[in-house]
């Protein structure tokens, strides 16, 4: 009897010892946490058939993980709309949004951000062939951007009409198929596009297109979570593991 309560105690001792390098396979003692993001933005959220959480993968899904994990939680993806990600923050469905989402001063009033991890701007793909070469060129061409997206909301600044769809890609697809003239998107998303179709190329114009700054956002008010966020983001940069996922997904995504 008192042979078997030593082994079973031993039993217990190693399991528990088991459980605390390897967190039990991944089910963490601080619960869940959910980000919103859109997996249609390459290199930073896609789908893969094996990614950092689940299906996902990209940067901001590296990114999530690591906050997620050294904050002794789980991460864990919720895929949706764009243009729903901020009301899904604010029902409280997503505990926060990471979709290489640009800060702007609308985006604040209903969400907080966290430090930003990523500078980009917009730029135009166009045919190899187009006669533009800056924004202004495109005053008379017919221009595609993505709904909701900072595209969107520059060329709308700019007073030129456009069509907007739902994806990236759907508006690569009129460009190639020549109905429409150029894309106006994320820049290393665009990388992206331009080596999965032949025929395009990218042209920039940074008197026009400001630099934005990605970050995460979390419900107004969240400081608590938004302060664990900041400490890995912070430490993400400093450390240069920002750097290397974005040298890595950019590599990878465009060399397909
Ligand atoms: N950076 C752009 C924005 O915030 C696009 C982001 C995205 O499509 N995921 O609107």
């Amino acid at each position: 009897m008192k042979k078997v309560t030593k082994a079973a105690t031993l039993v217990l001792a190693i399991t528990m010892m088991v459980c605390t390098l390897t967190a039990c396979g991944g089910s963490k003692d601080g619960g869940t946490l959910t980000f919103g993001t859109n997996a249609e933005f390459p290199p930073f959220e896609f789908v893969a058939s094996s990614g950092s959480i689940g299906q996902y993968d990209g940067i901001d899904m590296a990114i999530a993980k690591q906050i997620a994990e050294e904050n002794d939680m789980t991460p864990a993806i919720e895929n949706m709309e764009f243009e729903s990600l901020l009301v899904a923050l604010q029902n409280g469905q997503i505990d926060a949004v990471i979709a290489g989402m640009t800060v702007t001063d609308e985006r604040k009033e209903s969400a907080d951000f966290s430090i930003p991890y990523y500078t980009a701007t917009q730029v135009m793909i166009v045919k190899e062939d187009s006669d533009i070469t800056v924004a202004t060129d495109m005053a008379d061409k017919r221009i595609c951007v993505i709904q909701g997206y900072t595209g969107e909301i520059c060329v709308g600044d700019m007073g030129y009409p456009y069509e907007s769809f739902k994806k990236g890609t759907d508006a690569i697809m009129e460009l190639v198929n020549d109905k429409c003239d150029v894309v106006v998107i994320d820049s290393a998303t665009a990388q992206k596009y331009i080596k999965d179709n032949e025929g395009l190329k990218i042209v920039e114009d940074s008197s026009a297109f400001e630099s934005e700054e990605y970050a995460i956002a979390v419900k107004k008010g969240n400081t608590e979570l938004l302060d664990k966020i900041n400490n890995v983001i912070e430490k993400m940069l400093s450390d240069g593991t920002v750097s290397e996922l974005s040298a890595k997904y950019i590599e990878t995504a465009t060399a397909e």
